[in-house]
């Protein structure tokens, strides 16, 4: 890639006004603004990692863009301007007339457009919960009332009759599929390679990919996808809490393949390394591109484990490793897929607590009624809230928004192939959420 060394130039009104005439004067530059504005994206995402440590998920650009956004040390003013002026100069480059070209030009303004958001929620605006996901995820999700839950519990409630409480009931019918802490590894390094093979059958990846796993603890999150760039990464597995049998594919296919391991690998791979595209040399967290990134991940799993594949495939290679029953393998998954329904329950609690309808213990009592979550696990999930607030819904609304994208250009269960092609193009592409819908 090309070095072009330019010193930091968002430092207040003056630089901006400067910057600002500058691009006035390259109205309509096509290619060589993008490559300057890509840039100045890439500086602004790693100054306003130094004022919050979740920001930049991965960075694996040029190393003298980072020593100059860590030598200036831009104040929260200096970076809002910044955004303010690159989204002018932006504005000014007429929209390309490629499909891909155009895309990146969207992504870009959408991508400073969160930053903008972000920079003002670290000042200290507070944003109701909606408000933040369309400003920081480009979308809304959609809000069920408490009945919505009920409905899915009456159904539940049948299948696991008793007296106490039903989260009660069920974590104690689930106990019989947890995995063995020394048998953790085997069965998750099974999985990513049942993962592996079947993303290697239909997606080219580059021949040096590779990752590694390591167990972690203290963490809010249960897995998290360290891109290291050069098509590696590092995956951390947390074992705070007990781990059962679904979290191994979901956790390999999530993190690893097709997931974010592969996503990461395919922009490195399309935009940054053929295109000279920078800008997606780095990840910042807090933006649009962690829909994509989560929803993908998220339907990835289906794509390779579509229908009865996956209990089969539990049934035959990751129960017996777990030293579970392979005969109760089907009935964990009918299981699962019913409480699956509660999913959107995590939202509707991370908005009432955001938005300050709830506290946390409120919200951890309202998690083990309506999302069917054991104490722990609920108290777990509020120090996710606390941490990535309106991020929750990056998984389950990003799942259905890539899924309907993804069957309207025709991948739907019934035509495999063409469903792995459309994922592949959605991964290796600079698509927004809006632009999923
Ligand atoms: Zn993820």
């Amino acid at each position: 890639m090309p070095m072009y060394v330019r010193p930091w130039i968002v430092c207040g009104m003056v630089a901006c006004a400067f910057t600002m005439a500058f691009a006035a004067q390259r109205k309509g530059g096509g290619t060589d603004a993008m490559a300057r504005i890509a840039r100045e994206y890439v500086r602004l995402v790693l100054a306003t990692g130094q004022h919050d440590k979740d920001y930049v998920d991965a960075y694996y650009g040029p190393e003298d863009i980072k020593k100059e956004a860590e030598s200036a040390k831009p104040t929260l003013d200096d970076i809002a301007a910044g955004v303010k002026s690159f989204q002018a100069q932006l504005q000014g480059v007429t929209p390309p007339a490629g499909e891909l070209e155009r895309l990146r030009h969207q992504y870009l303004q959408k991508q400073l457009s969160a930053m903008g958001a972000r920079v003002r929620m670290l000042k200290g605006e507070r944003l109701s919960f909606d408000e933040e996901s369309q400003a920081l995820y480009d979308a809304v999700a959609p809000t069920y009332p408490e009945s919505h839950f009920q409905a899915v519990l009456d159904r539940l409630e049948k299948r696991f009759p008793g007296s106490g409480p039903l989260v009660e009931r069920y974590d104690a019918w689930r106990r019989a599929f947890l995995i063995p802490r020394e048998r953790l590894d085997a069965v998750f390094q099974a999985a990513i390679g049942g993962c592996r093979e079947r993303t290697l059958a239909q997606v080219a990846l580059p021949a040096n990919e590779r990752f590694t796993v390591e167990y972690v603890t203290g963490k809010s999150w249960s897995g998290y996808n360290w891109y290291q760039g050069n098509f590696r990464s590092v995956i951390q597995v947390n074992t705070d809490l007990p781990i059962y049998i679904d979290r191994a594919i979901d956790l390999a296919c999530h993190e690893g393949y097709p997931g974010h391991h592969v996503y990461n690998a395919l922009l490195e791979q399309h935009l940054v390394r053929a295109r000279g595209w920078i800008e997606f040399s780095v990840y910042p967290l807090f933006s649009p591109q962690s829909l994509i990134a989560e929803g993908t991940a998220n339907f990835g799993i289906d794509v390779a484990f579509p229908g009865r594949e996956r209990v089969t495939y539990e049934q035959t290679r990751l129960f017996p490793l777990a030293g579970l029953d392979p005969a109760r393998a089907a009935e964990y998954y009918e299981v699962m897929a019913m409480v699956d329904q509660l999913s959107y329950a995590g939202n509707e609690a991370a908005r009432r607590y955001i938005n300050g309808q709830m506290d946390a213990a409120a919200v951890t009592a309202w998690l083990e009624r309506y999302a069917l979550m054991p104490h722990d696990r609920a108290a777990q999930r509020v120090r996710f809230f606390d941490q990535y607030r309106s991020y929750v819904i990056n998984y389950n609304y990003g799942k259905d928004l890539v899924r309907k994208y993804i069957e309207a250009h025709g991948g739907t269960p019934d035509h495999p192939n063409r469903r792995w092609q459309e994922f592949e193009k959605l991964l290796s592409s600079p698509r927004l959420p809006s632009g999923l819908r």
